[in-house]
């Protein structure tokens, strides 16, 4: 008796481990490049998949404007996130960054970044600078970049890496973001990375004619709107569902 469950459990065992290996072997194909190259120095990999991802996740859904994937393909996304999530910096999803946050999926900031339309010239605030990454990415296409942050331990890693990185002309400051920064309003973009319930009357005042503000908006099912103020009035568009943190009030430790 005891030897018939002996046998049956090993068989199992033998069954689940030809599973795996199998799995295991079965990497899709855009995987090849980086096994390949797998005696590359760690920069040259992150390099790698960073151009993967704008081919297969950015252009092939549609990302067009050369500027976005331009600066998509040189920001270091990895530098962005702890050591330990470094690896799947490049993969298709989002990923936490501390403090109970997330930062976008590369195809999200992509997308958002491309429908806010901004020239070089523009000055852009985002509210929500998590790691700073989206930051980063405007810093590549607009002149100025302003950037707020609830979370003050965030606000001040982000500030550190932007640093290291040499980004000077993105400004980062701790504070309520549905507030707007009067301070350099107005602005010809603002792109919000926290999700809140209703468009923030202040950020809508900060937004200069003709520039849009991109924004997810909603409780549990939330949608990007994009709003386009004109001289006399506003137009507002809803376009992606998706799901960001909340846009919270007041910084709360948890
Ligand atoms: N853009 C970020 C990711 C945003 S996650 C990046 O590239 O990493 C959303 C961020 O919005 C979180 O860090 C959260 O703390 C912040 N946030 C939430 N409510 C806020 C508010 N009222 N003002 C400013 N930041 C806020």
């Amino acid at each position: 008796m005891n030897f018939g469950l002996t046998s049956i459990a090993l068989l199992c065992c033998c069954i689940l481990l030809m599973c795996i290996h199998g799995c295991a072997g079965e990497l899709p194909s855009n995987y090849s490049g980086i096994r390949e190259q797998s005696s590359n120095s760690p920069i040259e990999q992150f390099e790698l998949q960073r151009r993967q991802m704008v081919e297969y996740q950015l252009r092939n859904r549609s990302i067009r404007d050369e500027r976005v994937l331009a600066a998509m393909s040189k920001v270091p996304r990895h530098q962005f996130v702890d050591s330990s999530w470094r690896d799947l910096a490049y993969s298709d999803r989002p990923l936490p960054i501390g403090h109970s946050q997330t930062i976008s999926q590369p195809y999200i900031v992509a997308y958002m970044t491309e429908i806010a339309e901004i020239a070089p010239e523009d000055k852009v605030l985002e509210i929500g600078t998590g790691c700073g990454y989206q930051a980063a990415i405007l810093g590549e296409i607009a002149k100025e970049v302003y950037s707020i942050e609830i979370i003050p331990q965030l606000a001040e890693k982000a500030r550190r890496t932007l640093g290291q990185l040499g980004y000077e002309n993105i400004e980062v400051k701790t504070g309520d973001g549905y507030q707007g920064w009067t301070e350099h309003a107005p602005y010809d973009a603002i792109i919000v990375t926290a999700a809140p319930e209703h468009i923030p009357q202040p950020l809508i005042d900060q937004l200069a004619i003709n520039g849009k503000m991109v924004i997810p908006v909603g409780k549990w099912y939330q949608d990007i709107v994009v709003l386009t103020k004109t001289k006399d009035r506003i137009v507002e568009e809803r376009t992606l569902p998706v799901r960001f943190v909340p846009m919270r009030r007041k910084f709360l430790e948890w």
